[in-house]
């Protein structure tokens, strides 16, 4: 923890977490680490269960400085995939706000800890580049979920690429809603640690409370997924905002042109939890022209398209210090990463992601990537969500299906596609939905699509 003791001495008073200062939350962290030392001593692999809050941070940061590594568990699953988690790592010891107790038996509150005697205990300072720090797990949209462990030097390459690339600036202050067990709200408050800045942490999304921080001009940055923008996008102005990061998944091209239109300073962003978010990522305002790649890598990153087609799209892969380098008791990969995900770089080095690889559907051999025909039919402005799954086919092998949520018939959506679309594209059927299965993430859950 030597960033937040660094931060403690060097700008003592600078607020670092809501209204607290980076002296505040390193003595909280310190009496955290006091009554935690007991309880840990055994351990080298604990839990963490809980939704964003200071709190979390703070007991984050002191089972950090404690020398522990710390899976961080998703609050949307159920007991049952909870205990499925902790059994597969090994973890018997699980911490938890105190909401959250009763759904992992055996857990320890957050009062709790406060309530047990404190011991003596140094935070750990330094610690070297292969150490983990905490273990993720992947979003789990394609099948089961993976588990990463992140280490403290894709963490320290993350945040000094990323500053490189964005640049913090002394009275930034950082929106974090999106949740801090995944690599996307970590990343923010593993950023203003290093940099000093400030940020803001919200347990759940509200999007008046946040249009409010803006106009108030409390916050000047935030880490959005498509979803999030969308819900307050019609409410908004510039205002302050010097960045909306805007990423996770694939963002449908009229929520760029509208926030071009208004001005927004967003920051496309692609990445992975394997990569610590963030590899790609550009302003959207500034390359007009390329809005519908997803940027240029970050310092650092190298991509590389493989088995291309005659198109010049292929196979992500990337190298960089960010990644890791396993998953978690599984062989290292080697040089190169393979993302998953198939799309293709220009002559500037701006990366246009075409689909992921495991969604693409081969109907009477020729490839559709679902995200072309979903993109098209995100321009109509009363389908809310949409998604193209495969249905097998005995003469073509696989044929596109269409789910949507808004208000239209097949009939005019069929007459919509039919002229822009080639033929072999056309969805064979069109469903209509009150909402699309989702995780966690606020990812639309295609393997739960049943056709
Ligand atoms: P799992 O690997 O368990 O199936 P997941 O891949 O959704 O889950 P994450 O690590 O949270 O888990 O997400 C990373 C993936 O999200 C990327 O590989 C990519 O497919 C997608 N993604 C992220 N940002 C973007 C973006 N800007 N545009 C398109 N896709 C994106
Ligand atoms: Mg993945």
């Amino acid at each position: 923890m030597k960033w937040l003791k660094e931060q403690a001495e060097k700008r003592p008073n600078q607020v670092f977490l809501n209204e607290l200062t980076f002296k505040a939350i390193y003595n909280q962290t310190k009496q955290m680490a006091e009554h935690l030392s007991e309880i840990v001593a055994l351990e080298s692999r604990v839990a963490l269960l809980s939704e964003n809050s200071v709190e979390m941070a703070i007991v984050l940061f002191a089972l950090l400085g404690l020398n522990k590594e710390i899976l961080l568990l998703n609050t949307h699953l159920t007991e049952h995939e909870l205990s499925e988690q902790l059994d597969e790592l090994e973890i018997n010891c699980v911490f938890t706000s105190d909401d959250l107790v009763g759904k992992v038996a055996g857990s320890i509150n957050f009062s709790k800890i406060k309530d047990t005697p404190s011991k003596e205990a140094e935070l750990e300072q330094s610690f070297s580049d292969d150490k983990i720090a905490v273990i993720m797990n992947t979003s789990a949209t394609t099948g089961k979920f993976k588990s990463v462990p992140i280490t403290w030097g894709m963490i320290s390459s993350h945040v000094k690429a990323s500053q490189l690339t964005i640049g913090l600036q002394e009275k930034d202050n950082w929106l974090v809603v999106l949740p801090m067990f995944h690599v996307s709200g970590l990343s923010i408050i593993m950023r203003s640690l290093y940099n000093g800045t400030a940020t803001t942490i919200l347990s759940k999304f509200d999007e008046n409370e946040i249009l409010q921080l803006i106009d108030e001009h409390k916050i000047n940055m935030m880490s959005l997924v498509p979803t999030m923008l969308n819900r307050m996008i019609d409410k908004m102005s510039k205002g302050n905002l010097r960045m909306i990061l805007l990423g996770g998944e694939f963002i449908p091209q009229p929520l760029i042109s509208k926030s071009q239109k208004l001005g927004l300073p967003v920051y496309k962003t692609y990445g992975m939890t394997e990569s610590f978010s963030q590899s790609v990522t550009f302003n959207i305002l500034e390359f007009p022209e390329k809005i519908s790649s997803v940027g240029r890598s970050l310092p650092d990153v190298q991509i590389e398209i493989r088995h291309r087609d005659k198109t010049g799209a292929g196979e992500i892969w990337l190298q960089s210090p960010m990644l890791m380098k396993a998953y978690l008791g599984k062989a290292p990969y080697g040089e190169a990463f393979d993302t998953g995900d198939i799309g293709y770089l220009d002559t500037d080095g701006f990366l246009y992601v075409l689909n992921r690889r495991k969604d693409i559907i081969i109907s009477g051999g020729e490839n559709i990537y679902p995200k072309e025909i979903e993109d098209l039919v995100y321009l109509l402005p009363e389908i809310r969500e949409c998604a193209v799954v495969p249905r097998i086919d005995t003469t073509w092998g696989q044929v596109p299906v269409l789910f949507v949520v808004g208000d239209s018939s097949e009939e005019k959506l069929l007459h919509f596609m039919a002229n822009k679309l080639a033929k072999y594209k056309l969805p064979h059927e069109i469903h209509f939905m009150d909402s699309l299965p989702k995780n966690a993430s606020g990812k639309i859950l295609r393997k739960d699509l049943k056709v």
